[in-house]
């Protein structure tokens, strides 16, 4: 039983030895990969449930890494947190996405809102909001173009600064949606002082439509709250016509997910479900 537990131990030695290595040699390649074509953005579409009509889309970044071909975000942005790269990719993504909207514009669409997902410690930079305004004026693009994507836990650090930074970007003329809502440590008290535009489900909750009454009942009363907020109510991961139907039966604003269409390079910008 010793030997085995002493192998077990060398075993889990190595294999964390060449996840270290495996991450500093991603780490070495997202470093020459940021603001380079290797990154882009897929958007997901976001549907309105009252008209069926395309009310915005979702910016996510995608690497395409010259060897390991299409890496997801999932696999790259904790590292890109960790190492600070997070910094000049977050801005490479908010160009790309405003390039875009001024593409569509130029092309005589009418595009709708692209909410683009901001890491915390970008949107925390004291210089956050100057840099922001910056890109998006040179694009021409009004700011209600923009829909800034955040997360419960930008508020852990420093709530005080956080709050005044959301303040300042939602007075700029920004739209701010809080991103994967129940999960973490929601606080109903501290959603009461963020000035929202938006609240996003999390699929976890709509994966379990039809299967489980406790995420139905949490679904209900996250649209219950929007409604006496007065913030719009999205739900994403939406599969399936019957998480649908639920959905708009109680009241829920809009949906997004791989029922109305996966993110894609180039969406499609008028279309109805
Ligand atoms: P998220 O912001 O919650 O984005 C939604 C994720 O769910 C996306 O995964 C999307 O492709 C996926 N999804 C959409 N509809 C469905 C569905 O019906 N079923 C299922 N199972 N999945 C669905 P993706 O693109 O892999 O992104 C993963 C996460 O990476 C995002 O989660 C977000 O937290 C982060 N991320 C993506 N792009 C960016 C970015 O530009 N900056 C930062 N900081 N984070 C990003
Ligand atoms: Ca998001
Ligand atoms: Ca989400
Ligand atoms: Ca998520």
């Amino acid at each position: 039983a010793k030997a085995s537990g002493k192998n077990r131990m060398e075993i889990y030695q190595s294999s964390q030895t060449d996840a270290t290595l495996l991450n500093f040699e991603l780490e070495q390649d997202l470093r020459l990969a940021v603001n380079t074509p290797q990154i882009l953005l897929h958007y997901q579409p976001q549907f309105s449930l009252d008209d069926q009509q395309l009310c915005g889309l979702e910016a996510l970044v995608r690497w395409q890494h010259p060897h390991r071909g299409m890496i997801p975000p999932d696999q790259f942005i904790p590292l890109a947190e960790e190492t600070q790269l997070i910094i000049p990719l977050g801005w490479q993504v908010i160009d790309l996405a405003c390039r875009q909207l001024a593409e569509w514009l130029e092309q005589g669409e009418q595009p709708q809102c692209v909410a683009v997902n901001i890491s915390p410690l970008q949107l925390l930079q004291s210089d956050f909001i100057e840099q922001l305004n910056l890109i998006v004026d040179a694009y021409g693009l009004s700011r209600r173009l923009l829909e800034l994507e955040i997360t419960e836990t930008l508020l852990h650090q420093d709530p005080d600064f956080a709050f005044k930074q959301l303040k300042s970007l939602r007075l700029a003329g920004y739209r701010l949606a809080l991103d994967d809502f129940g999960t973490g440590y929601s606080s109903f008290d501290r959603l009461k002082y963020m000035p929202l535009d938006r609240i996003k489900i999390d699929r976890s909750f709509v994966r379990d439509i039809g299967k489980n009454p406790k995420d139905e009942a949490i679904i209900l009363s996250i649209i219950g709250l929007g409604k006496s907020l007065d913030i719009e109510v999205l739900a994403e991961g939406v599969e399936d016509a019957s998480q649908q139907a639920f959905l708009k039966q109680h009241g829920c604003d809009s949906v997004q997910g791989y029922l109305l269409g996966r993110p894609v390079a180039q969406p499609v910008l008028s279309r109805a479900v």
